[in-house]
């Protein structure tokens, strides 16, 4: 019975690690070579084209028909002399992965017969695929189909395989997002102008902010023939059921130690592959957990590093599998074991080349820090709601708030210097008009910021979004997210409250008020107003949630609940002052989360339900026929006598156990079904996905507590399903 568990693990035996040829090769020799970039677009573009194309790229400006007609020939002919046979429009629908639907460059030759290369400027610009079954949340009818994908230029054409892969926006007939994509565009424009706007107090040369982005993407590796033999793992990425394993993660003895062959060999393998695509990866080591890594990459204007860790994920995923792994991007598929994120660094920088996170030389550069420190401190503090459903989904919050550490509540931490600054400036900065003297102690005061605050004895690990020295860690962000979900609402917000801030200091500018006296006034108030949000204490502590409470912020790790924020007034009014979203498009794409939340918990309950009734139920039944013939053998050699009774007992104990768990399985099994049929007529979207919370979601808990029971109890030999001290330590 346990045939697939045993054969997976005899195959592992056999693994060897899979090196690539050129392993030492200087990347910078191939680093980018299956990407339009900017090199070849000179080479293979008119000096015209190639002008059009940066103008558009740097001002935002439109491709003219005629332009794209001979940017399109310039790119066929790179990527034709490259190898490629098809392109298509690449876009991040509002599922977990990206979509493609490639095209032959081909068309019928008029004369003469036959077909030639074709690509023309409408089929690079625009393209309507058939993606009616995508979600949309009811802003494109079925029947009608018709969704658009266009162009981005702001992030470069690649070529994988034999297919150029053209980075997309996808967007209804009547201009809805249906995507990540634009709306993060949208988020980008608004906090570039935002945040240029409020610069303009301290420098007139600042004309653009960038947003960048450097995510640190955790995954785990799961050996492919022990993947092959949990339906649980192929189906859902995450063990459904399984003992903790005697040893796990408890002696920390996997975190930066030596990497394992086979993953070397694997790591190496997927990072060539990165660099022919431009993706600048720089770290990569091992993680807290058994058989959990990291790689990260060089930050990068926020788009192009998002559209480079939706390719990675996937280039990752096609990679395992040369190497006999699959890797799981499921925040948490282990029980018991550390979760995965996707920790978000990110911070805004000037075209005058400054980092408005990081403190200056002299008080000007430093109050500038400030203003931005506290503009973003008040945005999370205003909008905690918005951040928490941001990141979660049914899988993140197995990470975040299930009985596990850390809990699902937003806070900042901001190492003590900073803290000592914010205090400081509370008590010096006065309300009313400055006298020479406060103006020259606070200007010292500022100036005093060392200019370098990252200090790594000040890092706090448990911290959800926390500030590192000169950007901040959004730390709650899951590993199998797409990061724009998250970025969409920190540009936004971030962008709204600097927008607030410049409203309220020319307020005061215009009543007489001094500029700097005025910025000072409104950090001052917000100082005040956010002192809730910041925390450096352990996030993970009981100590915390208490706190916490009394302090009143949001702890909410219920998906349906959290998404909720999305369609209050107040967050309505962000997005749609902001021109991020309108409020259409937010209540269908709360629409469209809350039903993949509701499909994930269905699938795992249905799988949870097949492994159960036809795995394990019939395993703990041969066991128990065995006790059972064990028990009839004894009282045969024995008869009806006390040393019989001593070892028939034993056994007759340990049949009622399983008996039990069978049971409580059994029932269990069936309640779940009734609570999906009940949450399945529920019409409402929000009251379905409650319900599968409340009703369904408590189940697969239940129902793995006696099947994990079961597994210690029955034979080694008979269990079905690789054990996690398999699943973790064989790689
Ligand atoms: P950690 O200690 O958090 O692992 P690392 O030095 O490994 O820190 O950096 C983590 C990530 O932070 C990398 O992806 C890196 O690109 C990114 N990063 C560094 N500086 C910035 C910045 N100024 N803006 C955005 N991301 C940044
Ligand atoms: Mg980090």
């Amino acid at each position: 019975m346990a045939k697939l568990r045993f054969m997976a693990l005899k195959e592992l035996l056999n693994r060897k690690p899979l090196y690539i040829d050129d392993a030492g090769r200087p990347i910078s020799e191939y680093f980018g070579r299956n990407v339009f970039d900017m090199s070849k677009m000179k080479k293979y573009l008119s000096t015209e084209a190639f002008n059009h194309v940066m103008k558009a790229i740097e001002e935002g400006s439109r491709i003219d028909r005629k332009m794209a007609d001979q940017i399109a020939l310039g790119m066929k002919a790179w990527a034709t002399e490259n190898g490629a046979t098809h392109y298509t429009h690449w876009f991040h629908p509002l599922t977990d992965a990206t979509a493609e639907k490639h095209d032959a460059f081909i068309d019928f030759n008029t004369v003469g017969g036959g077909v030639f290369e074709s690509f023309s400027g409408k089929l690079l610009v625009q393209q309507e695929p058939d993606a009616s079954s995508l979600p949309s949340g009811g802003l494109r009818n079925t029947f009608e189909a018709r969704g658009y994908s266009a162009w981005d230029v702001s992030s470069p054409a690649f070529i994988v395989g034999t297919t150029l892969c053209l980075p997309t926006i996808f967007i209804s007939y009547t201009g809805e997002a249906l995507d990540y994509k634009m709306p993060l565009l949208k988020s980008l424009a608004a906090i570039d102008k935002a945040s240029a706007d409020v610069c303009q107090y301290f420098d007139k040369n600042v004309t653009r902010v960038t947003s960048n982005m450097g995510w640190e993407q955790e995954y785990f590796l799961v050996d492919e023939a022990l993947y092959m033999a949990r339906p649980d793992l192929m189906l859902t990425e995450r063990t459904l059921m399984g003992h903790s394993s005697s040893k796990d993660q408890q002696l920390e003895d996997h975190y930066f130690s030596s990497i394992p062959e086979r993953v070397i060999a694997y790591m190496e393998d997927f990072e060539r592959e990165s660099y022919l695509l431009g993706i600048p990866v720089k770290t990569r080591h091992n993680e807290v957990a058994p058989n959990q890594f990291e790689v990260a990459p060089i930050y990068e204007e926020a788009n192009l590093s998002n559209d480079h860790n939706q390719l990675i994920m996937d280039i990752m995923k096609k990679v395992a599998r040369k190497h006999g792994f699959r890797v799981l991007f499921h925040e948490k598929p282990f029980k018991g074991i550390n979760g995965s994120g996707k920790h978000n660094n990110w911070s805004l920088s000037t075209n005058t080349g400054v980092n408005l996170f990081s403190p200056g030389k002299n008080p000007r550069t430093n109050m500038q820090f400030l203003t931005f420190l506290l503009n973003v401190l008040k945005a999370v503090h205003d909008h905690q709601d918005l951040l928490l459903a941001s990141i979660l989904t049914a899988s993140n919050t197995h990470r975040l708030g299930s009985n596990e550490a850390p809990p699902s509540i937003i806070s900042v931490f901001l190492g003590h210097e900073l803290n000592r600054v914010l205090g400081e400036l509370e008590e010096t900065v006065p309300d009313k008009k400055m006298t020479p003297d406060e103006k020259t102690f606070i200007k010292l005061n500022i100036g005093k910021i060392p200019e370098i605050l990252l200090d790594n004895t000040d890092r706090n690990r448990t911290s959800p979004f926390a500030f590192t020295g000169d950007r901040f860690e959004y730390r709650a962000v899951g590993s199998s997210a797409n990061c724009a979900s998250a970025l969409i609402v920190l540009n936004t917000i971030v962008a709204g409250q600097l927008k607030r801030f410049k409203i309220e200091v020319d307020a005061l500018i215009d009543k007489g008020v001094k500029k700097d006296e005025a910025i000072l006034q409104t950090l001052k108030r917000y100082i005040k107003e956010t002192k809730n949000i910041r925390f450096d204490g352990n996030g993970y502590s009981p100590e915390w949630l208490e706190e916490a409470k009394r302090r009143g912020l949001y702890n909410i790790s219920s998906v349906p609940e959290a998404l909720e924020a999305y369609l209050t007034e107040k967050s309505k009014k962000v997005f749609s002052e902001n021109d991020v979203f309108d409020p259409k498009e937010l209540e269908a794409r709360t629409e469209v989360e809350l039903k993949k939340f509701i499909k994930k918990i269905q699938i795992e309950s249905r799988v949870l339900g097949d492994i159960t009734i036809n795995h394990i139920v019939p395993t703990a039944v041969s066991y128990m026929n065995t006790l059972f013939a064990n028990v009839h053998g004894l009282k045969e050699v024995f008869g009806k006598t006390a040393d019989f009774n001593t070892m028939a007992g034993d056994m007759l104990d340990l049949i009622k156990k399983i008996s039990d768990h069978i049971q409580h399985i059994k029932n269990m099994q069936a309640n779940m079904i009734q609570a999906r049929k009940r949450a399945n007529k529920e019409e409402d979207v929000h009251k379905a996905a409650r319900l599968y919370n409340t009703t369904v979601r408590p189940c697969l808990d239940e129902i793995r507590y006696h099947v994990d029971k079961l597994e210690l109890i029955v034979d080694n030999e008979m269990w079905p399903l690789p054990k996690y001290r398999e699943l973790l330590f064989a790689r």
